[in-house]
């Protein structure tokens, strides 16, 4: 399988060639030439398979420079009960992404129901471990056979980092650079992050937002001397690894809710990055009989003002609301560029074309061009939710199901409760557990929320972490001064 990038100007490579870089050199993202097709025969024998084994029937579709036996072996070791062991009660950890019914529709297939999919029962208790997991493994696998070295750079608002730190930390050969937005993450997922002692761990919190962040690890990246000079691999929302891995759970979901392979169900998905929906986008396209993907955001609405208008309008950061689902606080989705080269017809010009615009402060706008029209044979729906939303979500959903959800979880919940249907099933995806977001949870409930075993003194343990300027130079040399030698 090769992969090519959106802009078109960057030579063809392999799956394990981009897992250690970031964007590609022209500045796009790569994506497979085609999306592999499953067939009937696909979907029937994948039905009744462990996570691990469909988790390899999968990606073995889209990777064939890893051999199958290795390939297998490495899901197999990801997709563990004991990895993915913080369920909420009741839930069976050997599904790794149970489903919960919040209420079980009529009949066998479920019509009309309205569904968890618990993504985040991984060790940072958020669904960014399903992904980061598998990577680790990945990473340690690619560079041990070719006896070379990383340092990660990372831009995280919260859960990116603590995933990427605790899949990647004490593995040879790879050090973790993350750069946090200093004082706008909650104070689980700070403790969570910064009490990891390992010394292959760099926690730097700059002073501004998550964007601003972002920034800099895009500036150290297009500095092609520095990336190459100093072996700076990405683990962010942008990494292709990443979005393959997460395609897995689509699959897994539908099984888990449906009875049959003629039933379609709907997808809500809690978004920022355009990540986890891509990678839903991408299950449609291979097939997955998904009949719309809810796309959720918080007051950060660029994606849903884009679904809902045609128009595309990234935000500054001094326009990017600070919010109680902060995971989600994010106004350019550096993944929405991977969707948008499928929407034109996979045609990089119109993507560099588009891009330009957007890089250079503006915006772009889909309408009076054929790309509209051509929007609505992807499924995508929208809607978004506020803070107050979001407490009256949590109430509700505690209220009726006995079920404490995270925030996130909640604006995905909201979202999908405007689309639902009694035709289909809704599947939720459920990114994090509501411990990590406890002051909202307070907020919402006056309680606290449930807290996995193994979490409960997580905040007094001490903290390392560095702060500095946003200034990607004073960055560059932290990182001259601590790579691996
Ligand atoms: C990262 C994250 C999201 C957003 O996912 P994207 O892939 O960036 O769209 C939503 N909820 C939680 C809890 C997250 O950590």
């Amino acid at each position: 399988m090769r992969y090519l990038s959106t802009r078109g100007r960057a030579p063809d490579q392999q799956f394990c060639d981009i897992l250690l870089g970031g964007l590609a050199p022209d500045g796009g993202l790569y994506l497979p030439e085609t999306y592999p097709k499953v067939s009937a025969a696909d979907l029937a024998a994948w039905r009744t398979l462990s996570y691990a084994d469909l988790a390899f029937e999968i990606l073995s579709r889209f990777i064939d420079d890893i051999p199958a036996a290795d390939l297998r072996a490495i899901c197999q070791k990801t997709y563990t009960p004991a990895v993915y062991c913080n369920t909420r009660a009741g839930s069976d950890a050997t599904a790794i992404t149970p489903v919960t019914w919040l209420e079980a529709g009529n009949g066998p297939n479920h019509q009309g129901g309205l569904a968890l999919l618990e993504l985040s029962n991984g060790p940072t208790l958020a669904f960014k471990d399903m992904a980061m997991q598998l990577l680790g493994n990945l990473f340690e696998y690619v560079l041990d056979k070719r006896g070379e070295q990383t340092n990660i750079l990372g831009a995280t608002s919260g859960d990116t980092g603590s995933a990427a730190e605790y899949a990647m930390r004490g593995k040879h050969g790879v050090r973790v650079f993350m750069l946090s937005p200093h004082g706008r993450m909650s104070a689980f997922q700070r403790a969570q992050m910064y009490s990891l002692q390992d010394d292959n761990i760099f926690n730097i919190a700059v002073k501004g937002m998550f964007d601003d962040a972002q920034d800099i690890v895009k500036a150290v990246s297009n500095d092609h001397a520095f990336k190459a000079k100093y072996k700076i691999g990405a683990v962010n929302s942008i990494n292709w690894g990443r979005v393959v891995a997460q395609i897995v759970y689509y699959f897994a979901g539908y099984f888990g809710a449906t009875a049959s392979n003629e039933q379609q169900v709907d997808m809500a998905v809690p978004s920022g990055n355009f990540g986890n929906i891509c990678a839903g986008h991408i299950a449609r396209m291979m097939g997955l009989p998904i009949r719309q993907l809810i796309c959720a955001t918080n007051e950060n609405d660029v994606l849903d003002e884009f679904f809902r208008t045609g128009v595309y309008r990234p935000r500054s950061s001094a326009e990017t609301h600070v919010t109680s689902s902060p995971s989600m606080d994010i106004s350019k989705a550096s993944n929405f560029e991977r969707f948008v080269f499928d929407l034109v017809g996979r045609d990089p010009a119109v993507v560099c074309q588009l891009w330009q615009q957007v890089e250079s402060g503006g915006s772009f706008d889909l309408n009076d061009t054929p790309y509209r029209d051509a929007l609505a044979g992807f499924g995508f729906v929208s809607g978004s939710s506020s803070h107050a939303d979001r407490l009256g979500t949590i109430r509700a959903t505690k209220k009726a199901y006995g079920i404490v959800v995270d925030t996130h979880t909640a604006d995905g919940l909201k979202v999908a409760a405007a689309h639902r249907d009694a035709a289909v099933p809704v599947l939720v995806l459920e990114t994090a557990q509501a411990v990590k977001f406890e002051e909202t949870i307070r907020e919402a409930l006056n309680e606290e929320p449930p807290r996995p075993e193994g979490f409960a003194h997580l905040e007094s343990l001490p903290q390392r972490c560095e702060v500095m300027a946003v200034d990607v130079d004073v960055i560059k040399d932290f990182i001259r001064a601590h790579v691996v030698d």
